[in-house]
Formats: structure tokens, sequence, C-alpha cells
């Protein structure tokens, strides 16, 4: 891979490529449960892999990881209950999306684009993207741009119908299910246990919210719905579509 990752450059190295106007790729993940069988850091490392490979395609840069999130919801993460689900309150989320906007700007960016690997993390990103944006026009600068996506939003129906076979339970209850550890077991095979896979049907909830929470609404695994069929080979295809599009996109977005 060429040199993406700017935690790994020198900083002469790195002023020159803001310099020639290369837009900056955020990851924002999180440290949560992904079920028996798997790490707790694919929100990490699965926006990673994809703004490493789209960063290669469009000559852009990635920023490290935002390695934390915001609280993981009973209905699309498993809950906030779970052991090593390690959380942050909204407002911190927020901050820390503005702050570095902002340092990037100061450094010469004007093209941003975080990649979102946790569903709760929407709205507080957006909020931080919101806010820097008030922040860099108080100081006179017009021309930073962002974008803000997830990347499972890139995965069409042709992808979904090649690997769940009429049998999609939603994105809502892939917490931990076939998308992410099809991913993981072509990136991260190492981080993957396929031994330890529960199979569940997917779980069903009311459509509204309870506080607190009742545990026993999530599956006793940490998953919203089985893992049981993900295979490297979807991965791959995942990933590919994924890089594609999200390329695609960007240098459309960016034109
Ligand atoms: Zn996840």
């Amino acid at each position: 891979m060429n040199q993406v990752r700017i935690a790994e450059l020198a900083w002469p190295a790195y002023a020159e490529r803001v310099g020639s106007g290369a837009p900056v790729l955020i990851p924002v993940g999180a440290l949560e449960q992904h079920g028996p069988h798997m790490s707790m850091n694919p929100d990490v490392l699965l926006p990673t892999a994809i703004a490493e490979r789209v960063a290669a395609d469009i000559g852009g840069l990635v920023a490290p990881a935002i390695a934390y999130g915001y609280k993981s919801q009973q209905k699309s993460g498993g809950g906030n209950h779970m052991p090593g689900t390690t959380s942050l309150d909204g407002s911190t989320v927020t901050s820390i999306i503005r702050d570095v906007l902002r340092e990037l700007a100061r450094h010469g960016v004007r093209k941003a684009v975080l990649i979102n690997g946790h569903y709760e993390n929407s709205a507080f990103i957006t909020e931080g993207v919101d806010l820097a944006l008030r922040e860099l026009r108080w100081d006179g600068i017009v021309d930073f741009r962002c974008i803000i996506l997830s990347y499972w939003d890139f995965i069409d129906q042709a992808t979904i119908d090649a690997i769940y076979q009429g049998d999609f339970p939603g994105w809502a209850v892939e917490h931990g299910g076939v998308l992410e550890t099809s991913l993981m077991l072509h990136l991260h095979p190492d981080l993957v246990d396929m031994s330890l896979v529960h199979d569940h049907p997917p779980a069903v909830f009311p459509p509204y919210d309870v506080f607190p929470i009742k545990p026993e609404w999530t599956p006793a695994s940490g998953c919203l719905s089985s893992a049981k069929r993900a295979r490297a080979e979807h991965g791959e295809l995942i990933l590919r579509v994924c890089v594609q599009g999200i390329s695609g996109a960007l240098r459309t977005a960016f034109d």
C-alpha cells in the first residue's frame, strides 16, 4: 500500500500531500462487543481497511481511527450493558470530531471524509462536522468540505442477494452478524473463531425503545443475528463493492 497513513508520515511529507490538495479520510469506530466469536474492534478495523484502500485509489490520506464511539444501543448494537463495550457520551464524540477537523483545516486540509463504522455515531459525527464548519467560518475559512458516510450504505442489492440468498435480516440486526464477520474473516481472520458462533434467529424488537433497557431482549451471544453463514469470500466481495462505491462517490463529490 502506498503511504496513506498520516501517523506514519513525517511532517514535511504530510504537509506536502496536504498542500497538493489530498483529501483526508477519518475512520470513526467504537470499542464494542461483537459476539463470542469475534474481537471487539470491527467497527474500527473495517472502516480503516476501507479508508486505506479508498485513499490509495483517490490520492488521499487516512487519519488514525477514532477508536471509541457513542453508546451501543440495544436495537442496533446489542446494548451498552455488555462487558467490554466502552462508550463515550454523545457530546464527547461531537467534540472529538470537531477538534480533529479544526486541526486538519489548520494544516491546510480542505476536503475531509468521515467513514463511520458504528451506526450509533451517526448523529454525533454530523454535529461535530456542523460545529467545525461553524468555527471555521468564524475564522474566515469557507472552503472546507466534509463528506459523512457509513460504509454499509454502499452495499447494493445485487451484493445483498449474492450473500444472503433472499434471507437478508436487514442492516438493523446485522450487529456481529454475516456482514461484519465476513469482512473480518477476509481482513483479520486471526480475530475470528467461527467455532464459537451462536446459531440463533435474528433478534425481534418492538417499534420503540425502553430505558433502562431490558437485557433479556438481546440474544445471549450479544449478536443481533447469527454469523453462521459468514464467509471470507463474502467479505472480499463486500470490501470490493464498498471501496469501488466510496471511491466513485468521493471523486464525484469533490469534483
Ligand atoms: Zn459493528
